[in-house]
């Protein structure tokens, strides 16, 4: 045990500052105004290392053309890429729509109503479960995010960077189980991540502001900037990929234009359709092939490289343009002569018309490749 939590857990007035503070300027968020069991399961697993400024807006969208657990468990891939559009991680709207398959085909489209029951969902782990299960029904499970981390470091002056590991996490669970109100769980832990979102900052906490001051050991002793201490960086691993932005102009008069070539990826980014994207030395090798290619009009390197972040890679991409002429015939030869060059690396790479990729693309990365495009 490292935290001195002892004065949050013997005098619990602070919890009743808390929550009237709570009552009085929580902010007004769509799920707030309107709140069920499935927009707070949907809210939940967007903010997930999301700002509330990118969330509101496609919770909106989402829950306008998903409204229930049956229309997201059978909601097609194209439509729920779309509605995940800027959201990140789309692994997270997979694991959603099988929860809701799970919930429809399992349980008969009954939400479970319990913490352990909810453990069961695919997708859901204890955090997203401790969130629902306080929250929609009543359950006396604390949330600990990074910013209840930050509070109650704060509160207990804890300048101990144990307190980013899993044995800190766990102590502050512990804590936060034994003081939360039991009569208001779900209220306490929205209050929690509300103060440390809008009161408790990383920098510059408005502490005369803050409901809670008068047990607040860091604001006592001034010591807000190293309580707690700032997290381990976390280690990068850097990845340089070319992407290939393959455009088809064909021959027939009454073909669509420029249409381009996109793959369902296996590796990074497993499952999303995009731009294929290969290691660079087979990109190299792959151009040196391409470019003896009758169908091949062009090929050219972008000057700069994209940098994007995925997880614990930094992907360092060069994007490649290659022009190709086909006829209707001979497009989907040409598709499958560039499968064989890849050595297979591609995934069902498939032609898809300009405007549909401009509707349907919807990774972050996809979309920094896409920007800019220049269709020779
Ligand atoms: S007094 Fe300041 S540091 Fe302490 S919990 Fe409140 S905002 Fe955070």
């Amino acid at each position: 045990m490292f935290l001195k939590d002892s004065h949050l857990r013997t005098n619990q007035d602070w919890v009743s500052l808390l929550l009237q503070w709570y009552d009085l300027n929580q902010r007004d968020f769509p799920w707030r105004r309107d709140p069920s069991v499935y927009r707070t399961w949907i809210c939940e697993v967007m903010s997930q290392q999301t700002t509330m400024a990118v969330v509101v807006p496609r919770f909106l969208a989402f829950v306008d053309e998903l409204p229930d657990l049956h229309s997201l468990a059978r909601c097609p891939d194209e439509q729920l890429r779309r509605l995940w559009a800027g959201l990140g991680y789309y692994a997270r709207a997979r694991n959603l729509r099988k929860g809701a398959e799970y919930i429809v085909s399992g349980l008969g489209g009954k939400f479970p109503s319990d913490f352990e029951s909810w453990l069961e969902v695919p997708g859901v782990g204890p955090y997203t479960a401790s969130v629902i299960s306080s929250i929609s029904f009543g359950e006396p499970r604390a949330c600990v995010d990074g910013n209840v981390i930050r509070v109650i470091a704060r509160l207990t002056g804890c300048a101990d960077v144990r307190i980013w590991t899993e044995s800190g996490r766990r102590e502050i669970q512990t804590l936060t189980d034994a003081v939360i109100n039991r009569q208001r769980p779900g209220d306490f832990n929205q209050a929690m991540m509300e103060l440390g979102a809008t009161v408790c900052q990383k920098k510059s906490p408005d502490c005369p502001a803050c409901p809670v001051k008068s047990v607040c050991h860091a604001f006592r002793c001034g010591q807000t900037d190293v309580c707690p201490p700032n997290k381990p960086r976390r280690q990068f691993e850097v990845v340089g990929l070319s992407a290939l932005r393959i455009t088809s102009s064909q021959s027939q008069p009454d073909a669509e234009e420029h249409s381009l070539l996109v793959e369902r990826r296996k590796g990074f980014l497993s499952g999303t359709v995009g731009f294929p994207l290969l290691n660079e030395t087979d990109a190299d090798k792959l151009k040196r092939w391409l470019s003896s290619d009758e169908c091949v009009l062009e090929i050219k390197d972008s000057e700069d490289c994209l940098s994007h972040t995925i997880t614990h890679h930094q992907l360092k991409i060069r994007v490649i343009d290659i022009k190709v002429r086909t006829s209707a015939g001979s497009a989907d030869d040409f598709s499958l002569k560039l499968l064989s060059l890849a050595g297979g690396q591609f995934a069902s790479p498939r032609w898809v018309s300009k405007s549909l990729t401009e509707s349907g693309i919807s990774s972050s990365l996809d979309r920094k490749i896409w920007e800019n495009i220049s269709l020779f």
